[in-house]
């Protein structure tokens, strides 16, 4: 019979059976990881709570120290893969470790790691965390233990958040500005930085919930690791320093405060903007997150523009050539470091050859005709490359990269024309149902299909009893608790997030998030961007079919940027824009500084609270008003899981 309850539910007899001989698939000649994870250690994770600005924990090693317990280390329970509690159990490994004389990182107080090097005089700073709360807490804390040091130099090893948003917890603007510190990033950083999260931002925002389960309870039903670090930090202060110095060429050498730097840049890799940096006199190489303890995403499941898996493979092997005959430490800025020049260069080939082999495999399969699930289904790594942890899918997988490689290369369309123009999921779910005669009759076969631990079939065919009524309730915990047990089994970090927080969403009858306002994008990123951008942000708000013949016309000067002059304007219900223009019989005349300007094209000001010195309208300002009444706001309280 069903269970009707909307209670998290223990781990099934298939699942059990799944986990044990997960567990038994787990046992190796070598597990070095738990020691290579602790070397070095100075100081354990502290303090255990770094508060916030609304006094709420930025990160909480407590709500993790259920992974630490001495039983559990023998005996995973049962709700969670024991590969991906192994992972969560390496994960929570935190403190400030030496990597090798001169060269310290703080791992585990963030989902990344922080690296500082010593100077003659000061620190250079390998990125600086995601949150400011988390960066300053770690650089009180190599200070405390390796004696007080001025920071000299920030280096950002590429785009993404979680490598630079913590900047102003170690800098200030007048630091940069005034020339005592350097800020160094590879060239395409900011607008690789600030354009990923702006133009789709909250429907990706939304997603990076699901994937990075921030809404789901810490423990062993909930969520336990990432894959990649521990979790997201809660609600962080972000901010971005643009860079000072841009790095271009591979090869390039910098000094700074007595230590030589080489950089690699390797852009189009798992950031679109990335560099590895050599340290020569240390016989060290950062490889960024160009190589981690996992099989990285080629598609990161809270979407983004897909990477190119080939591209990555041979920047790995340019960094073997390049250094592998001259280090013996390897480190990054996630996961642990590596020692020793035989092992580092095996584990970077066998990181080489997994990223490649699931690019090749994939297109051989697809030149044989093979469909994008047909691959991931059928795809696996050798047992040379998939026997190394460093290799499993504890955050992307082969499946959900080969898809990505299919996508790169061929697009969501497989070619077949019965799939070209299918009905949208509530039209097509209210077929299916009548057509697997109703409701009741497809509830009873799932749960048939639940009681032999189907779980991918349930989750497909009651998807479509909740497509078609999300008030059926029984249908609504069917799925949740197949769902949950898919979670349950995933190796993957965020295919257990994805999974857990669809359960919870649908046992609690939609997301918690309704009313929540999406894209609002923080002051600290804001003063980096782009008018250009702004304008294009403008145009994914403009609701075409509500702006019908609408016309407007704006010249428009930014304060602040002296030379940046734009003009802008609406006709076929589109926004268009042009650089250094000006329009001869302009609507509006708009005169603004980039923060005003900022909150106007996110909508998170009303034109009343903007005009004034920093937004001086001229012209024909009910025109204005007009063209703001048919821009979108977005919330972040749209449904996934549920029509
Ligand atoms: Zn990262």
């Amino acid at each position: 019979m069903p269970d009707e309850s909307p209670e998290r539910k223990p781990a099934s007899s298939w699942t059990q059976e799944r986990q044990r001989s997960a567990q038994e698939s787990l046992v190796r000649s070598s597990d070095d990881d738990f020691e290579l994870a602790s070397r070095g250690l100075i100081a354990p994770g502290s303090p255990r709570q770094v508060i916030g600005r609304y006094g709420q924990p930025v990160w909480d090693l407590d709500a993790y120290e259920f992974l630490d317990d001495a039983d559990a280390a023998r005996n995973p329970p049962n709700t969670v893969s024991p590969s991906l509690w192994r992972q969560g159990r390496l994960n929570n490994i935190a403190g400030l470790f030496e990597v090798t004389p001169g060269i310290f990182q703080i791992r585990g107080m963030d989902i990344s790691n922080v690296t500082f090097i010593a100077g003659d005089t000061g620190w250079i700073v390998v990125d600086p965390l995601t949150s400011e709360e988390t960066a300053r807490a770690a650089l009180a804390m190599v200070n405390e233990h390796r004696g007080e040091r001025p920071v000299h130099a920030v280096i950002y090893t590429h785009s993404h958040t979680d490598h630079f948003g913590g900047v102003y917890g170690i800098v200030t603007d007048d630091d940069v500005r005034g020339g005592t510190v350097a800020v160094i990033a590879p060239e395409g950083f900011l607008d690789a930085a600030i354009s990923e999260n702006v133009l789709a931002g909250t429907v990706m925002i939304r997603r990076a919930m699901y994937m990075y389960g921030v809404l789901l309870p810490k423990d062993p039903t909930g969520h336990v690791d990432t894959g990649l670090g521990k979790g997201m930090p809660g609600l962080p202060s972000v901010g971005l320093c643009p860079p000072t110095l841009s790095i271009t060429t591979t090869g390039e050498e910098v000094v700074i405060d007595g230590v030589r730097l080489v950089f690699q840049i390797t852009p189009g890799t798992e950031a679109p903007a990335e560099m590895n940096i050599y340290l020569p006199d240390h016989r060290a190489l950062c490889v960024a997150e160009n190589c981690t303890a996992t099989q990285h995403n080629v598609y990161t499941l809270r979407g983004a523009q897909v990477r190119d898996a080939l591209l990555w493979s041979k920047y790995i092997d340019e960094a073997i050539d390049l250094y592998g005959a001259e280090i013996d430490t390897l480190f990054a800025s996630h996961h642990w470091p590596r020692w020793g020049n035989e092992v580092i260069n095996e584990y970077l080939a066998s990181q080489r050859d997994a990223y490649r082999f699931v690019h090749d495999q994939t297109l051989r399969l697809a030149n044989h005709g093979l469909t994008m699930n047909e691959i991931a289904e059928t795809l696996e790594l050798p047992a040379s490359l998939g026997e190394e942890f460093f290799n499993r899918g504890y955050y992307g997988t082969v499946s959900h990269n080969a898809k990505a490689v299919y996508q790169r290369y061929l697009g969501w369309f497989d070619g077949n024309p019965a799939h070209l123009h299918p009905h949208p999921p509530v039209a097509a779910a209210t077929r299916y149902v009548e057509f697997m005669g109703g409701a009741a009759s497809v509830l009873e076969q799932a749960q048939r299909y639940y009681d032999l631990g189907d779980y991918r079939w349930v989750v497909e065919v009651v998807n479509h009893v909740v497509f078609a009524d999300p008030d059926n309730v029984a249908a609504r915990y069917l799925q949740a608790d197949a769902l949950e047990q898919l979670g349950y089994q995933s190796e993957s970090g965020p295919w257990r997030d994805f999974y857990l927080t669809g359960a919870m969403e649908l046992r609690s009858n939609g997301t918690v998030l309704k009313g929540l306002p999406g894209n609002a994008l923080g002051s600290g990123i804001v003063r980096s961007m782009t008018p250009e951008l702004l304008l294009d942000l403008l145009g994914v708000r403009l609701n075409g079919p509500r702006a019908g013949h609408f016309a407007i016309e704006v010249n428009l000067e930014v304060l602040d940027r002296a030379t940046e002059s734009w003009t802008f304007g609406v006709a076929n219900a589109t926004l268009h824009s042009r650089r250094a223009r000006r329009v001869p019989r302009p609507d509006v005349e708009l005169r603004v500084s980039m923060g005003h300007f900022a909150a106007f094209a996110s909508g998170s000001k009303s034109l009343a609270e903007l005009v004034g010195e920093e937004f001086q309208v001229e012209g024909d300002r009910d025109r204005l008003e007009e063209f703001i009444s048919y821009l979108d706001q977005f919330q972040f309280g749209f449904e996934i899981i549920m029509p």
